[in-house]
């Protein structure tokens, strides 16, 4: 199968090159010529995350480098689990899919062991002496994932980039407690400001010579593709258990994590209603309202991994249906500062569920839910574990939060970072200093 981009159906390469490429030359994102179809009872036997993993993707790498080695690609990546736990005390059958079992306890980290595991099949191929050089920009859980899943394979080095004193105490550790071929810069700037060093780096003439640099960020395929599994596995599970389909909610900011759930169910997975539970920032539940897509400015919130103001994503969603087909497809609700806050602390007590304020968008919309679709089996999507968010979480609750074992251990380690000014040439004399 081949991709071509949102800008130009006639721009087609294979899922190598899109993942080594990250974004399209003309700007666009990369898409597939066509999704593939199974039925559930494709999947008969299988329930590892890996196994899934590997008949759902194998049509996109078919022809491709990476078909042969797709197995070994994903049984490296998905080396951690997405359980599907139900949640009790709800008034219709409700479960949690945990996406917060990884090396940092986000669900990025699905798509940063992914996207490494297969360049690095990529990269073998390609013979090339030179190191490669991924700069990735954060708002706090991209970076962390990427700097994980990249940490000490021989052939890379990644520069991160974060924006000082924005992110949570733990998401900073998380940045900067590496070393190795990982260099972590906090940018005296906001994320914009970072966000914009790494695209000037890329048409910088003098790194271009020095470096050969490529990009982890979310609208790669890469990163997109492993998502679609934890879906269809979940859905699968509840198909088989209960006959019926699985329906989602799930906190979204940029929509990678939701485009790959509207894939999965086109494709054919028994997967019912979606619900994009966004934060203040409302640009996705305004478009589906009036038809109008107005990127804007982002706000800061407590779900700040959702502070998203020009979803990129939206893009791919928009080359695959049209207005009203969306309309049908999704929903969207916008959830306070104010609600998170309330939700965390009422269920806490109520029913004995910590939420991060991301995954507590996806429980207020489902306490909100009309009482005749509070029947149906909703899935809440988690996105992150509480205890990344304690400064947050753990006042609303009233006591400290238990720390999973793979952040516990993060934790303890020093803290290796560089204080860099939000210019193009800090980061150019810092990638191109000794070390
Ligand atoms: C990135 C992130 C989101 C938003 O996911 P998108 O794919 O950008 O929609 C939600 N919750 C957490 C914890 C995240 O890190």
């Amino acid at each position: 199968m081949l991709l071509h981009s949102t800008r130009n159906p006639e721009h087609r390469i294979t899922l190598s090159d899109a993942i080594a490429q990250g974004i399209a030359p003309d700007g666009g994102l990369y898409v597939p010529d066509s999704l593939p179809k199974f039925s559930p009872d494709d999947f008969a036997g299988l329930t590892e995350l890996a196994d899934i993993a590997v008949k759902l993707i194998t049509p996109f790498a078919e022809g491709d480098a990476l078909a042969p080695v797709l197995s070994e690609v994903c049984h490296d990546a998905f080396n951690f689990p997405a359980p599907l736990v139900t949640l009790n005390g709800t008034p219709g059958p409700a479960s949690v899919l945990e996406l917060f079992h990884g090396p940092t306890s986000a669900f990025k980290d699905f798509g940063a062991r992914f996207l490494a595991a297969s360049m690095e099949r990529i990269r073998a191929r390609q013979h090339s002496g030179r190191k490669l050089t991924i700069l990735v920009a954060t708002s706090g859980d991209t970076g962390g994932a990427v700097a994980a899943a990249f940490h000490r394979r021989p052939w890379v080095e990644v520069a991160v980039l974060y924006p000082t004193g924005l992110v949570s105490q733990r998401q900073a550790q998380q940045l900067a407690c590496w070393g190795d071929n990982v260099r972590t810069f906090s940018v005296h700037g906001n994320f914009d400001a970072c966000q914009r060093m790494v695209k000037e780096a890329f048409a910088d003439a003098g790194l271009a010579k020095s470096h050969d640099l490529s990009s982890a960020n979310s609208i790669n395929i890469g990163r997109l593709l492993p998502q679609m599994v934890y879906y269809a596995r979940s859905a699968l599970l509840l198909w088989r258990a209960t006959g019926k389909p699985a329906n989602f909610i799930i906190p979204s900011g940029n929509l990678g994590n939701a485009m790959a759930c509207i894939w999965a169910r086109a494709m054919g997975l028994p997967i019912g209603d979606l619900i994009l539970a966004t934060n203040a920032n409302r640009t996705i539940p305004d478009f589906l309202n009036d038809g109008n897509w107005q990127p804007r400015q982002s706000v800061a919130t407590l779900a700040s991994a959702m502070d998203v103001g020009n979803p990129s994503n939206m893009e791919r969603l928009r080359a695959l249906y049209s207005f009203d087909e969306i309309r049908q497809q999704v929903s969207a609700v916008s959830v306070s500062d104010e609600a998170i806050k309330s939700r965390i602390r009422h269920d806490a007590q109520a029913i004995r569920q910590i939420w991060c304020p991301h995954t507590a968008t996806a429980a207020e919309v489902y306490w909100n839910l009309p009482e005749d679709q509070q029947a149906k089996h909703w899935v809440l999507v988690s996105t992150a574990h509480p205890a990344k968010f304690n400064d947050i979480v753990e006042p609303l609750v009233g006591h400290d939060l238990p720390v999973p074992p793979a952040l516990a251990q993060l934790l303890t380690l020093p803290r290796q970072e560089t204080e860099i000014e939000p210019q193009l040439s800090a980061l150019r004399a810092q990638l191109q200093g000794e070390r």
